[in-house]
Formats: C-alpha cells, structure tokens, sequence
C-alpha cells in the first residue's frame, strides 16, 4: 500500500484509507468477507498481462502453457470440492456466471422461475431490470408471511406455468433451501434445475449447509461471498447438462472475452484453502456465530424473519421499533463504525429504498476470529443504535473499537 502512495499519491491515500476503514469496522453484510493474503497477492501478480481467450489446450493466444495448467488446478480443486463432474471458473462474477447458464438454457421469452427479488432472490433470477427480466418471461415465487419457502405454492405455480427452468438460491434467505424438493419440483414439471448458491457456497463446501450439486442439472457461484475467495463467478453441472448446454462457449466467446487468469489463480488458491480440515471448522463457526446473534438479538426484543437463522445471515425486522427504518439503521450504524445492508421483511410497508429491515451476516467478523461471546457485544451495541442512538454513541465507538483491536485483519 505505501509502495502504491509513493507512486500515485491519490490512489495509495484511497487504498490505506479503505484499508483503515475495513480494519476499523465491524463488517456484518452477509456478502461480504475478508480474503486470505495468498489469494489476494495472487491477484496482484504478472498473469494480470496474459491474453488467454479460450480453454486450456484451445487458445487463441501463443504463450498460454502456464496459465493453462493454473486453470486446470483451478478446475480440478473445484470439481474436488464440490463433487461435480464439470466446472467453468471463467465467469468475471456471479451475475456473469448466472447470464451464461440462461442463455445456455433457454431461449428469448422461454417461462423461467425465480425467487422474486422482494422475497430475497438475485437481480439475475427474473428482476423487471435485469437481462433475466428483460429478455425472459418470468414468474416469480416469493416466501410466506413468516419467511419461509412454501414448496406447495412453488409447486403450484410451476405446474400452471410449465417452465423451461426453475432457479432455486436467494441472497437473502436465512434458512436451509431444500434441493431435493426443488429436484421433485422441476422433475414433476419437466424443467431444468439451476441452483445459484452464492450466499451458501462456503457453508456447501464445509458440509454445513446440504449440497444442491447432487440434485442440481447446473449449479452457479460467486467465489467472494462465504466461499472466502477473489470476486468471481463459477458455473459446475453434470456432465450431460455441460455436454447438452455447452456453458464454455456461452461464456466464451458468448459473453465474456479474455479470462483473468490472476483472478482464476486467487480462486485456485481459495479452493486449495476450502480444502483443508481448518476451512470446516470455520465454517461451523460462522454458523454458531450467526446462531448466537440471532439469539442475543431476539433476547433484546427484536424480530427475526422466520425467527431464526439455518445459515449464516439473518433478517432483522424493525417493526416494533418505532421510527426506525432499515436505512435509519444502516446510517446510524455507518456512523459507529458497523456496516450492514437495509433489507426489505415480509409484507415491507416501506419502498425499497428505505425498507423496514437489515440483514446481517457473519462470513467477515468471523474470518476475523470473533466468537459466541462477541456476538453478544455486536447485540448490545445494534439495540443501543436502535433504542437511544444519540445517549450512547461514544459507548458504542468504544465497543466497536474494542472488538476491532481485539482481531485486527492483515497482521504480520
Ligand atoms: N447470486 C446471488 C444469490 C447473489 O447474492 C449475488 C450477489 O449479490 C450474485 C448472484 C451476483 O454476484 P456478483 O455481484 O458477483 O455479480
């Protein structure tokens, strides 16, 4: 960082202070986590200059033997890891990833099934602004008014509807998703099953959350959410559904050009790391973290989305606190030092740009090393944002910095 101050002294001051920004933080957005320096300085290498259009053995470019045997390692780890028969880690990011398996699959104005994007869904599962929308006749699923799937209806639907391909996923659903009723589902109806399990990668990787990729014809990721990786995207299926729906070539030449084989190498190095005894472990903490938090939030009187959480982000309804908006309380939190996300809650009286909710999640504070007992801490100080902002913002900083300090990121 200094190296880059010296350089250009406007791009190194932003980048220390973000830097100092992330280390100051209590960082709950559910998306978001802290990447492991070998993956990071992976990405700051010399394979940023390489042009390889294609696959490995079917360039386009000379020059490509040792970033074709990076993005075998990469393809092979991630099979490994996941148990699939065929992976593309090419995707530049998860809606990437996602826009290559729709065209892959389905034809202009083809009936797709989503989770709407109120009900916690991706922009690329059906969003009226999104290409899936634009280009898709969608029918979205939503969640019942305690925040729940309700296989009945989604099976109603799909049989009135007939789609060619149901999407199962959410960016922002706190409980397990049941692949296997989603298989039941679209083999009933005759469609294709796509799982997007961005949020849950990382939980999928470790056995803490059900694996959709034995159910699943295709299944997407992003590599930066709880998988704990560089920003991208991956696409795994089958064997039959990669032979019948060629995901390379919807990829490349269809919607991305040259790969970045810096960021192929970070993901290499994140599925190295998913592969190792300590990555479980993680993973389960991240769950028990999310668990005890959601526990102390209820404890002090406020109302969980499906009152709980299976996975490692949780819904939190501000209803019964009067006067407080989702984005009332993602302002106020900005300004102690803790960043989380508005969300819109089940039956939302607020737009969407001011909501009645946030999500929370615990990927980042536990790559941190966090435990049950700080989540106690993270509670007190959300109720106090919540209840008496103005009376307790200095005890709040000072807790916020406590934990900070406590597990500082990037040392050494
Ligand atoms: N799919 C899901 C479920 C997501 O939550 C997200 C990101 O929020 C994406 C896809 C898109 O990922 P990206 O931001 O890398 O395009």
């Amino acid at each position: 960082m200094n190296y880059i101050r010296e350089i250009d002294p406007e791009v190194g001051a932003g980048i220390i202070a973000e830097y100092e920004r992330q280390q100051n933080n209590i960082e709950l957005i559910a998306s978001e986590n802290i990447l492991s320096t070998a993956s990071m300085v992976t990405m700051g290498t010399i394979l940023t200059n390489k042009y390889a259009e294609g696959y490995p053995g079917k360039r386009y470019y000379g020059g490509c033997k040792e970033v074709d045997v990076l993005e075998s390692l990469a393809i092979e780890r991630v099979k490994k890891l996941f148990g699939a028969e065929y992976a593309n880690v090419q995707p530049h990011s998860g809606a990437q990833a996602n826009m290559a398996v729709t065209m892959a699959v389905c034809s202009p104005g083809d009936t797709i099934m989503g989770m709407s994007l109120d009900a916690g869904g991706h922009l690329t599962h059906g969003s009226p602004v999104n290409f899936s929308g634009l280009f898709y006749n969608i029918v979205p699923y939503g969640i019942t008014d305690e925040g729940f799937l309700d296989y009945d209806e989604i099976l109603s639907l799909a049989k009135e509807h007939k789609p060619k391909m149901i999407i199962a996923g959410a960016s922002a659903y706190p409980r397990v998703i049941d692949f296997k009723k989603f298989r039941e589902i679209a083999d009933e109806v005759g469609a294709v099953l796509f799982v997007d399990m961005a949020h849950i990668a990382g939980l999928v990787a470790a056995g803490v959350h059900p694996s959709p990729v034995p159910y699943a014809d295709i299944v997407t990721s992003t590599t930066h959410k709880t998988l704990r990786g560089p920003r991208g995207g991956i696409i795994l299926s089958t064997a039959e559904a990669a032979e019948k729906y060629n995901f390379n070539k919807a990829v490349f030449p269809g919607i991305q050009g040259g790969p970045l084989e810096h960021v192929i190498a970070a993901k290499a190095v994140c599925f190295g790391e998913a592969l190792k005894p300590e990555y479980k472990a993680y993973q389960e903490q991240v769950v028990k973290n999310a668990r005890a938090l959601a526990d102390e939030l209820i404890k002090r009187g406020f109302k969980l989305v499906s009152s709980g959480t299976d996975n490692h982000l949780m819904l939190v309804d501000l209803t019964n606190f009067e006067g407080v908006s989702g984005k009332d309380m993602q302002n106020l939190c900005d300004e102690v030092n803790i960043t989380l996300n508005k969300n819109s809650v089940p039956n939302d009286p607020r737009s969407k740009f001011v909501t009645s909710g946030v999500r929370i999640g615990t990927p980042a504070v536990t790559t941190r090393g966090f435990k049950e007992e700080d989540m106690a801490v993270i509670a007190d100080c959300l109720y106090k944002v919540a209840t008496d902002f103005e009376n307790s913002k200095e005890e709040i900083l000072s807790k916020v910095s406590g934990l900070t300090k406590k597990y500082p990121i990037y040392e050494g």
